[in-house]
């Protein structure tokens, strides 16, 4: 990784500095943070002749080589003073809360739009609504692409940045044109690395943040910090860890909960940790425990199901979804959790 001296390098610095790992076989990836850009050298990067070349240039402060698999998003990585921030609200400074329906009613509109208001009155600071979904069943509802315009609605009506999953390439373009702040990728595409790739290079169009879900089958947490690598090795590092459960299911609950993995996590990597309560246990009745322990954990933030009426609600709604009450008991408790643990007061 090249640090420069200034905040970027011009593009003349930046053409040299390409020629010169070219000749080694690597390439740059310009990794674009709030204030400063980094430069990744992508390849081996062990030639000690190549890091010599790039140090003798007086605007390279230094060269850093961290023999990590990833070696973006490390703890001990130069991004590691990255912070993320979608709708004024800076991760790691407040608990961070998403909330929303799983899956968007083309048909009925007015129920998100009600939704979408419970939400932003219960404390959340991003509405998430599915408008694609990866379903179990090809024959189940598979979302819309006109519920973008649903969500977009729902944004403009309640001032809060929306979350929603893509699954495909053409999702992302679609998404970040509407304005979407942050792409989900599911549990079912969180190694599916060529779409991580797309999501990553995305950052030209738009400078989105990127919710990346624990798939399903990830046991090392080495396999989900790399899946994030992808995304910040392709431009983006804007990317936040979302455990949701994972298989074996465990008895009673949809999945085997993962939240008790944030510490882990911490102690690897800079990247926030958003939990996601719903998905892992799988029953509204369950999940503001869930909540709670993920933020005891030492989550900076939640990913929380909810419906104005869950019963009305289509995909996961009518079984995990929130009533707009036990959302806005759940997030005010999570709120005086988190500040009680960090000795700060509830914001
Ligand atoms: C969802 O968020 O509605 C969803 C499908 O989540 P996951 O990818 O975690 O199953
Ligand atoms: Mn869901």
């Amino acid at each position: 990784m090249i640090l420069p001296k200034t905040n970027r390098l011009t593009p003349d610095q930046l053409a040299t500095v390409t020629a010169i790992v070219a000749e080694f076989g690597c390439t740059i990836q310009p990794i674009v943070g709030a204030v400063r850009t980094i430069y990744a050298i992508v390849g081996d990067e062990r030639d000690e002749l190549m890091i010599n070349r790039l140090e003798g240039l007086d605007y390279v402060e230094r060269i850093d080589r961290i023999q990590s698999p990833f070696k973006l998003m490390d703890k001990r990585s130069d991004l590691s003073s990255h912070r993320i921030t979608i709708g004024g609200v800076t991760l790691g400074e407040q608990l961070f809360v998403i909330a929303g329906a799983c899956t968007i009613d083309p048909k009925n509109p007015n129920l998100f739009y009600e939704t979408a208001q419970a939400v932003k009155e219960a404390g959340a600071h991003a509405l998430r609504g599915g408008v694609w979904k990866p379903r179990t069943n090809p024959y189940s509802f598979q979302g819309d692409t006109k519920s973008l315009d649903i969500l977009m609605e729902a944004s403009r009506r309640t001032g809060l940045p929306v979350d929603t999953e893509v699954m495909e390439e053409a999702h992302i373009k679609l998404a970040l044109d509407a304005g979407v702040t942050t792409l989900q990728v599911g549990a079912r595409n969180a190694l599916n690395y060529s779409l991580l790739r797309a999501i990553g290079r995305a950052i030209d169009k738009r400078p989105a943040a990127v919710l990346l879900k624990r798939s399903i089958h990830m046991g090392p947490l080495s396999e989900f910090i790399s899946a994030a690598e992808y995304i910040a090795a392709f431009g983006n590092p804007n990317v936040i860890l979302c455990p949701r459960g994972t298989t074996p299911t465990l008895d009673g609950y949809r999945n085997h909960p993962d939240e008790s993995i944030t510490p882990l996590l911490k102690e690897k990597t800079w990247a926030p940790v958003v939990v996601d309560p719903s998905h892992s246990v799988g029953k509204a009745v369950y999940v503001p425990s869930a909540a709670l322990a993920a933020v005891a954990y030492g989550a900076d933030g939640l990913c929380i199901e909810a419906h104005v009426e869950p019963n009305k609600g289509i995909g996961d709604d009518p079984k995990q979804a929130l009533t707009p009450e036990v959302l806005k008991k759940t997030i005010t408790q999570a709120k005086q959790l988190w500040a009680l643990m960090r000795g700060s007061s509830p914001k």
